[in-house]
């Protein structure tokens, strides 16, 4: 089969060293004999990875330790839930900063268990992100939740906002491991693995330990991330195969140099994509603010700021005629996106730009 390349947004890309460890691993799970999808979550064999695991995790990112690291289940979405059933106690509110679709849920989603205050004000073009010293927060919120990268508009914190004492929460699921952060600056940091980290199916969860031990009565026991600390996060059957395969991925970022390594990779693999875009003289169109742009997903438009469905679609057909897929911008938004996350190599993004290049001089 001839080469493709996958820009997918998630499920996402996964490095293709890691497949061979995959498959010789699949049926005889370290010398067990059996498979890991058949081991029981009791297992030494079992409890051996769940620790290796979050060993990793901490390695990666530096992790303090006064920090707890938990699998949880139901993915990022499951998430939008659990943070306020787990955090909302403390004073009935909470803060958030909606820069996109995905806080926009986890707003949306806090509502249903207390009082949320809206940071900034409601927008339905998510295409930067409002200066901090006119944010509008309440001193009294119980977290300040942020998405730190915007899958679908491309908008990115490039920097931790202060949030005076406020637990800050955030979102990491689309650009989670992509470059060092100071986590000692976060209450929680929680995402979905499907991105950068991993295949769907489990939540990586970051929590300052201090902010356990004080759920919603109603909290779900398997999104109670003090039940799950206790348990080892192992309170359930947890999602073993997709925190198997975590594990297999931040070994993989580990070997390549890690979150530095990651770092500057993405910068040059975005740079190279925005670089195209900025240089065509208005024929590609990148809609967010240049000191927010993601370098983890990166949506643009065709022939106009609101795009040209004919060049739109020509663009798609010609892109997957070479192998370049999954470049369709979400439905929500359309035109095209490309993710470019940790496992996509910076030859994939080369060739994705050189297809830019040629499409542009063919239409101009
Ligand atoms: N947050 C962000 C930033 C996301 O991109 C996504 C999924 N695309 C989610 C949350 C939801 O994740 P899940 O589908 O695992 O519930």
């Amino acid at each position: 089969m001839p080469k493709v390349y996958n820009f997918g947004a998630g499920p996402a890309k996964l490095p293709e060293e890691i497949y061979d460890i995959i498959k010789n691993e699949l049926t005889n799970y370290e010398g067990t004999g059996i498979s890991l999808l058949e081991t029981s979550h009791r297992s030494s064999t079992y409890l051996k990875l769940n620790a290796e695991v979050q060993d990793v995790v901490r390695r990666l990112m530096d992790v303090p330790a006064n920090y707890k690291i938990l699998f949880m289940p139901a993915g990022g979405q499951g998430e939008f839930a659990a943070v306020p059933l787990n955090l909302m106690s403390r004073t009935g509110t909470a803060d958030y900063v909606v820069t996109g679709a995905w806080s926009e849920k986890a707003a949306k989603e806090a509502k249903k268990y207390g009082k949320v205050n809206l940071v900034v004000p409601p927008t339905n073009r998510y295409t930067d992100i409002p200066g901090q010293s006119t944010w509008n927060l309440d001193p009294n919120a119980s977290y300040v939740h942020i998405c730190t990268n915007e899958t679908i508009h491309g908008v990115e914190f490039h920097d931790i906002p202060d949030t005076k004492g406020v637990p800050l929460v955030a979102d990491m699921s689309s650009n989670f491991m992509s470059k060092k952060v100071d986590v000692s600056k976060f209450g929680v940091i929680y995402g979905g693995a499907q991105k950068n980290i991993g295949t769907s199916g489990v939540a990586l969860v970051i929590v300052r330990e201090d902010l356990l031990s004080n759920p919603m009565p109603v909290c779900p026991s398997v999104l109670d991330w003090t039940q799950a600390n206790k348990n080892d996060s192992i309170l359930n059957t947890p999602p073993m195969f997709a925190i198997y395969i975590m594990g297999r991925v931040l070994q993989w970022i580990e070997r390549k140099g890690g979150l530095d390594a990651m770092a500057v990779a993405a910068t040059k693999k975005s740079s190279l994509i925005y670089d195209i875009i900025e240089k065509s003289n208005g024929f590609y169109y990148a809609p967010v603010a240049k000191h927010v742009r993601s370098k983890m997903n990166i949506p643009f438009r065709i022939g106009s700021s609101e795009g040209n469905d004919a060049l739109e679609k020509e663009f798609l057909k010609g892109a997957e005629a070479r192998g370049l897929i999954q470049l369709k911008g979400h439905r929500s938004v359309g035109g095209i996106r490309a993710s470019t996350y940790n496992a996509v190599t910076i030859e994939e993004v080369e060739t994705l730009a050189q297809y830019m290049k040629e499409f542009l001089a063919k239409h101009s």
